[in-house]
């Protein structure tokens, strides 16, 4: 079975993010955040280590209802994060 449409560039941009971006994270309690540079502009991204609640990110795309918080940032963060990957599994259900 072929990924769709979407996540083909999901997955794509999330792969330019790994490749150009700097994502510095921060841990604070059950929150994992991320200064995301590189892009065209700096990105604030946050994620619950506990999977408590759906990533937040101020990117613009991000805000679309379809996404829900999963945008390219939040995917490479998933993908780089090894106590945040399993998280990824949410993305695509
Ligand atoms: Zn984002």
């Amino acid at each position: 079975m072929r990924a769709s449409e979407r996540d083909t560039r999901v997955l794509r941009a999330a792969r330019e993010v790994l490749a150009k971006y700097q994502l510095i994270r921060t841990t604070v309690d059950d929150e994992a955040r991320f200064a995301v540079t590189g892009g065209s502009r700096p990105y604030s991204l946050s994620l619950s280590i506990t999977w408590a609640r759906p990533p937040t990110c101020t990117c613009p795309d991000s805000q679309h209802v379809e996404v829900k918080g999963y945008c390219k940032h939040a995917i490479a963060a998933m993908l780089s994060e090894p106590d945040l990957r399993c998280q990824l599994l949410e993305a695509y259900l």
